[in-house]
């Protein structure tokens, strides 16, 4: 395949949904329930809602939505620390667009540079240190946010920022690890999951081994995929086929992209710059042990909670999340977002509660976008209105 059209092909696609209805009709012969599939990247869940393949699929394989979102699984309590440190006299605060709306307890970033605060939207770490080159008066902080796949970014920024000596850069940093939540959510009771569509940016840095334990310790399988339509599909053929025939194996559906054992630049940077926390707080999740990364105590004059005194430097914390806000059992599968009292009243894009609503990778905003604001409406929550982009999306095989 050369082109991306290819991976939209409705011929593939038709053949890929008739091979799936196939082997969930003879799983389906053996179980009452449907097969539990959990896509772990908010990147996935956007992909099966836009190309409308949760309408597709054979009512016999059901899609939970997992917890790879960063922006999401965001805490309260950083959301005010970012502020806070915003506040600072002589500070310029820089981020990625995702996270200016997030709400915090008093206010969100947006909210703080509308108040005054040096608040800026950056492309890439390294737009931050470039303003710190150019600022050589203020301190510049990045928010440092997300998985594995943005971790080596920021790693090597701050090897840069070493190198040449500055004393006005530095990085909040907030990366978290994808297996560690994926081992609380396998080892939860309640939860029922059969199968795991693995994260494809992730994997490109991390290789497909630490995911071993989901299939050696769990005897669940887990395809890494890609985030086009036959890349999902595809996915889904092959966690059930491991199913029908008794295997759990990690599997790698995105070869195209993701190596077998990662990035080995990126690993190297990674583990030059940070290491494993205790434990990190997840929004909804709690406290999850060894699954964010903190700066390395040689770093550490470019570590913004050692600079400012704040975040875990500052000691534990315990930030209630709003009342009503059910992003936990959204972001863990529990519940639908349209079964979130919020969803829809008190919490749109407009008027976010939760980060799910306002991240590019949320699980409700992708209900909202790509039909869940007609589902509120019949639901009563809202009024009617016609939504631009709700529709069946611009993938329809039949
Ligand atoms: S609708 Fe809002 S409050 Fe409810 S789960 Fe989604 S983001 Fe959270």
């Amino acid at each position: 395949m050369k082109y991306v059209s290819e991976f939209r092909d409705p011929v593939a696609a038709r053949a890929l949904l008739s091979a799936i209805a196939a082997r969930a009709d003879q799983i389906g012969a053996t179980r009452a329930q449907p097969v539990h599939i959990m896509e772990i990247c908010g990147g996935h869940t956007h992909s099966i809602f836009r190309y409308g393949l949760d309408k597709l699929i054979h009512p016999g394989v059901a899609f939970i939505h997992g917890p790879g979102c960063p922006v999401c699984v965001l805490p309260m309590a950083r959301v005010d620390e970012c502020v806070q440190i915003a506040e600072q006299p002589g500070v310029i605060f820089t981020t990625f667009g995702d996270a200016m709306r997030v709400p915090g307890h008093r206010c969100s970033l947006m909210q703080a540079k509308a108040a005054g605060a040096d608040i800026r939207m950056v492309y890439s770490p390294l737009d931050a240190l470039e303003l710190a080159r150019r600022n050589p008066d203020r301190q510049v902080v990045f928010f440092g946010l997300g998985f594995e796949t943005t971790t080596p970014s920021t790693a090597l920024c701050i090897q840069q920022a070493a190198r040449e000596g500055l004393t006005n850069f530095s990085i909040f940093c907030n990366h978290i690890t994808v297996p560690e939540p994926i081992r609380a959510l396998l080892g939860d009771p309640d939860m029922v999951l059969d199968g795991f569509i693995g994260p494809g940016h992730v994997s490109m840095v991390i290789g497909i081994h630490p995911y071993d334990f989901i299939a050696q310790e769990f005897r669940k399988p887990i395809v890494v995929a890609g985030f086009e339509p036959t890349d999902l599909l595809q996915s889904v053929l092959m966690v059930l086929t491991q199913i029908a025939e008794g295997r759990a194996a990690v599997e790698n559906q995105y070869a195209r992209v993701v190596p077998e054992h990662g990035n080995p630049v990126s690993l190297a940077a990674m583990a030059d710059v940070y290491e494993k926390r205790p434990s990190f707080e997840w929004r909804g999740l709690g406290e999850i042990d060894a699954s964010g990364l903190r700066i390395r105590a040689k770093y550490a004059a470019f570590d913004a909670e050692e600079k400012f005194g704040i975040g875990y430097a500052a000691g534990p914390r315990n930030v209630p999340e709003p009342e009503g806000c059910a992003c936990g059992a959204v972001m863990t599968g529990r519940i639908k977002p349209t079964a979130c009292p919020q969803f829809g009243r008190g919490c749109t894009p407009e008027m976010p509660l939760g980060a799910l609503m306002v991240s590019s990778e949320g699980a409700c905003a992708a209900y909202w976008q790509y039909g869940g604001q007609r589902a509120a409406a019949e639901e009563g929550a809202l009024p009617p209105s016609p939504v631009p982009g709700d529709s069946p999306g611009i993938f329809d095989p039949r």
